[in-house]
């Protein structure tokens, strides 16, 4: 028996860390590059410059301003914080891959028949870079790109209306518990957590005990019976 429930008629999953390790790295990436331009601000060491970061991040949450944050702090000029940006949106999308899992879970998730969707939030341009490159453009029915920092609920809403789908027979699949699974559950549908990456480690200890939702480790999970 899956873990899927057998009401469900379509899966919606979210990208980041749920599909690939975002964290590990094109994030660590970043912020290595963001380092060299705050250990010249500041006058520190890269290694220095890069901790700075992850402790900012350790304390403030992976959705902080964190160049404001030390731009704020060591009263640095607006353009430092604009060179940050300036990388970030540059970064080149290479050595990512799916994890090893992934794509033959979604494939055979389609050879059952579920109807299968990707929502996922950033910057445009870079997350079709990364669509594209780790060769999921015609992995699903549909992909929405949101760049709304408040969450998924209009892009799933808009995929129930689509594709006439009632919440109960949707199952969202994301790491954020905040901006997906909630949304998910909110709206009706059936939740799993991936277990994976910065927004979880941050959020776990706030999730309730009799938390409703399913959790996963991998995307296969889902092809597996409760007891596993
Ligand atoms: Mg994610």
């Amino acid at each position: 028996m899956s873990l899927i429930l057998d009401r469900i008629k379509a899966i919606i999953f979210d990208l980041d860390d749920t599909l690939y390790d975002c964290s590990g790295t094109l994030v660590l990436k970043s912020k290595k590059l963001i380092a060299k331009i705050i250990s010249k601000a500041i006058k520190c060491s890269e290694t220095e410059a890069l901790k700075l970061q992850l402790e900012l991040e350790g304390r403030l949450g992976p959705k902080a301003d964190i160049s404001h944050e030390i731009a704020k702090q060591y009263n640095l000029p607006e353009d430092f914080c604009e060179e940050i940006s300036d990388t970030i949106n540059t970064l080149e999308i290479d050595d990512v891959t799916l994890f090893p899992d992934a794509m033959a879970s979604i494939d055979e998730l389609k050879r059952i028949g579920y109807k299968l969707f990707l929502v996922t939030f950033g910057n445009r341009d870079i997350q079709e870079k990364k669509i594209k490159f780790l060769g999921l453009e015609r992995a699903f029915d549909k992909i929405i790109i949101t760049e709304n920092p408040l969450g998924k609920e209009k892009c799933f809403r808009e995929i129930l209306t689509e594709y006439d789908l009632e919440p109960e027979h949707v199952l969202c699949v994301g790491d954020k518990i905040k901006d997906e699974i909630e949304v998910g559950e909110k709206l009706g549908m059936h939740t799993a957590l991936m277990k994976h990456g910065r927004h979880y480690n941050f959020h776990k200890s706030e999730i309730a005990e009799d938390a409703s939702y399913t959790f996963i480790t991998k995307i296969s999970d889902l092809l597996k019976g409760d007891e596993n």
